[in-house]
């Protein structure tokens, strides 16, 4: 029998070991607690293999060019970082880096570092930490938020002159599917199931006993056998922080929320970028960025882009406000649809980076002098700002402080109870 402790409830349970491409979730609020994979690390090695010469491709020639007046300017995927650290805004160049190139850039080189030797028969208990850090970078990479950022950035240069795609960017389309692919097929089971385990760890927590969930690798320990074993607080299988509740869920989030509350102000009064086109300068701000679009009749885009700069940020801040007066009043009320909330402030935070990628490109491809340039503004900082600090906001609510007050009853040391399994 495997046993789960359900990371957003709580809520322990046991399951039969899955059958290929059987999902299990939890009984109490749905969330998927393990996915089994057919063929697991024969799929995601040869993915992952094909994503990083993608990878090299994709950043080796050129990307995207701008055509003007008989004047080329031809970048390639880095090219916005370099500019962005010119202009000074040094903080967004770092965001805009370590999203769209270096994090799918490392989970990739990771993932084939260990899926690897796992194939030669060769796995051995350290590639525990490189897979560890995989799993910590997935929520950091935005190539597919970076790619909505290309489509509005070129809608937005079509009157004022050419744009060439190039090889670059039809293996960056292209990287995005093989990498979305690869981390969808791999089974994590397949590397921590190799971890070997001190005797008392490998105990099943009894009826009423706490326990402790590793929110990496799922691995859950009776907190007695966690002392037996000599260790207090690391998951015995990945060496990860084993928390009963997130350390001071509640204050950190408040002071995220509250911080990105305050640059949402600037964000949206100050100006993103100013465009120089023929000697005469425009500024922009977020909401003026959507009325150009509606002006030119992209509405769609005008949509996507109102939804994912304005719309989304204010939703998240609003909904994790909710949430935290809630669990501080100790509700009761609806848990289940509480739990849901939370997991979509944690989907679409990342959708918002649109228009921070909006403005790397177009700085990217736009230097022509008075002819035609464009430059980043203080409003695009802030907005940056506004978008981190929400997705680490999101990261340190603990939603199990949600069932705290529902059920008590409920708590981890409940006796097991059977998830939902779905072949
Ligand atoms: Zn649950
Ligand atoms: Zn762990």
């Amino acid at each position: 029998m495997a046993v789960y402790l359900c990371p957003e409830c709580d809520l322990l349970q046991n399951a039969p070991p899955l059958a290929a491409g059987s999902v299990v979730r939890c009984a109490r609020c749905s969330f998927t607690l393990h996915r089994a994979r057919a063929n697991s690390l024969d799929h995601t090695l040869a993915l992952t293999l094909a994503g990083l010469v993608l990878f090299v491709i994709a950043n080796s020639f050129p990307f995207l060019s701008f055509q003007m007046q008989g004047q080329i300017t031809e970048t390639t995927l880095s090219t916005g970082v370099f500019s962005l650290i010119e202009q000074g805004k040094w903080e967004v160049a770092l965001v805009v880096l370590f999203t769209s190139i270096l994090a799918p850039g490392l989970q990739l080189a990771l993932l084939v570092s260990v899926l690897l030797p796992l194939k030669a028969g060769r796995f051995s208990p350290w590639l525990a930490q490189p897979f560890r850090l995989f799993r910590h970078l997935l929520p950091w990479g935005m190539m597919d938020v970076f790619l909505i950022g290309i489509l509005v950035s070129v809608v937005k240069l079509t009157d004022m002159a050419t744009i060439v795609a190039g090889v670059s960017l039809f293996a960056f389309v292209v990287l995005i599917f093989v990498l979305a692919a690869a981390q969808s097929l791999l089974d994590p089971e397949l590397v921590w199931s190799r971890v070997p385990l001190k005797a008392p760890v490998r105990l099943t927590p009894k009826a009423g006993e706490l326990a402790l969930g590793c929110e990496t690798c799922e691995q859950v320990v009776p907190s007695r056998a966690l002392q037996e074993a000599g260790l207090t607080d690391a998951c015995p299988r990945c060496g990860s922080a084993l928390h009963h509740r997130k350390p001071r869920s509640l204050q950190r989030t408040w002071a995220l929320v509250i911080a990105a509350l305050m640059f949402y102000i600037p964000a949206n009064v100050f100006p993103i970028m100013t465009v120089t086109s023929l000697g005469s300068e425009q500024s922009d701000t977020i909401l003026s960025g959507v009325l150009f679009l509606l002006h030119h009749d992209m509405w769609p885009l005008a949509l996507v882009v109102f939804v994912a700069s304005i719309f989304v940020p204010l939703l998240k801040l609003l909904i994790l406000l909710f949430l935290l007066v809630s669990v501080q009043l100790r509700s009761r009320w609806r848990p289940v649809d509480r739990t849901r909330l939370y997991r979509i402030t944690e989907a679409i935070g990342r959708w918002s980076m649109v228009d921070v990628y909006v403005v790397t490109i177009l700085v990217a491809l736009v230097h022509l002098g008075n002819l035609a340039s464009i430059q980043a503004e203080a409003g695009a900082v802030f907005f940056c700002a506004v978008v981190i600090i929400t997705i680490f906001a999101a990261m340190s609510f603990d939603p199990r402080l949600i069932w705290d007050a529902s059920t008590p009853e409920c708590a981890s040391g409940m006796q097991p109870s059977g998830p939902l399994v779905r072949g």
